[in-house]
């Protein structure tokens, strides 16, 4: 029987977290497979980190991971799939958006189709306003026509991942892990199975516009480098215009069919026109750099303050 881990980021959960280890907990005892719970308590500054210790305290199958601070969704579950060591894994959110009672679902899709990968598709996102559904699918389709690599569309984190993928994974050099875009690019047999997004069963979220806004950036520097190409582009036709616009005037004094003077106007937008061209191009290089800068420093993606049951 294989063993089965689940990674469960937490940040600030304080509310959901007693009732999300209850629901995953019942749903884990059902499965004829060993199991265990693996929380990474991503710095939390609420009372997540004493509820997680006591949870770990009273069941010695859960597993608890304390960063020294908050590092972010990603590098917790980066940690969850590096320190586990069983033959399958489910990474999945804390708030119960995704439903714990789907895992023998997914485990038994994984048997039939002998999958290394089960990625979960959103078939609908109830508990979601339009905001974030519509960025979402913005999101997944832009990424989808930048990068290189194909990704399921409307397909997050949650997904059941084998150990051969897991290995691979623990091979990746890069910092800045878009973990879903990493795993696609993995390879291996990857099934789709598709499930309705619940609603949060308490709290806010933790990802507020600006954690979206970076971890969208993020995936879209590390997956493409189409944004250079565009710039590129917009400075190759900025050129062209302005060699027709040069020619133009030129012809125009010659045979006198351009008033060349009196554009006071035309020349001044010309130069802001351009002026931005430069600084969006200088801009989009930046970014690049700063990807970079953060990559050539190699720190590690966090930092294990303490951990429990290990
Ligand atoms: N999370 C985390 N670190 C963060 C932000 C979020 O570990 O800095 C966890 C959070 O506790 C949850 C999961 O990542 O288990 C997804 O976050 P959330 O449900 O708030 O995001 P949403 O579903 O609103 O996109
Ligand atoms: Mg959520």
């Amino acid at each position: 029987m294989k063993k089965l881990t689940i990674i469960i980021p937490c940040y600030n959960e304080e509310e959901v977290i007693k009732e999300s280890y209850r629901r995953t907990k019942q749903v884990l005892l059902s499965l004829p497979n060993p199991t265990e719970i693996l929380y990474i308590n991503d710095g939390s500054q609420d009372k997540t980190r004493l509820l997680l210790n006591e949870i770990a305290d009273s069941d010695p199958q859960v597993k608890v991971i304390h960063f020294s601070r908050n590092f972010g969704h990603q590098p917790a579950v980066t940690a969850g799939i590096n320190r586990c060591t069983s033959d399958l894994a489910i990474i999945m959110d804390a708030d119960l958006q995704d439903p714990p009672e789907l895992i023998p679902q997914i485990l038994s899709l994984q048997e039939q189709e002998q999958a290394n990968v089960v990625y979960c598709v959103r078939k609908s996102r109830e508990g979601d306003n339009f905001f974030k559904r519509f960025t979402a699918k913005m999101f997944y389709r832009v990424m989808n026509s930048m990068s290189e690599v194909k990704f399921p569309l409307d397909t997050g984190d949650f997904r059941l991942i084998d150990h051969k993928i897991m290995a691979e994974f623990g091979r990746l050099q890069e910092r800045g892990k878009y973990i879903r875009g990493l795993i696609s690019w993995i390879g291996f047999k990857q099934v789709p199975f598709y499930y309705k997004h619940e609603t949060r069963v308490a709290g806010q979220t933790k990802y507020p516009f600006n954690k979206m806004l970076k971890f969208a950036s993020n995936a879209l520097l590390y997956f493409s480098n189409k944004p250079l190409k565009l710039a590129m582009s917009l400075g190759f036709v900025a050129v062209i215009i302005g060699l027709i616009l040069a020619a133009w005037f030129t012809l125009g004094k010659i045979y006198g069919f351009s008033n060349a003077e009196s554009g006071w106007t035309s020349i001044v937008s010309m130069i802001i026109f351009f002026g931005g061209v430069q600084l969006l191009t200088v801009g989009v290089l930046g970014q690049y750099i700063g990807v970079l800068f953060n990559e050539i420093k190699a720190r590690p993606e966090y930092i294990i303050e303490e951990e429990r049951n290990f």
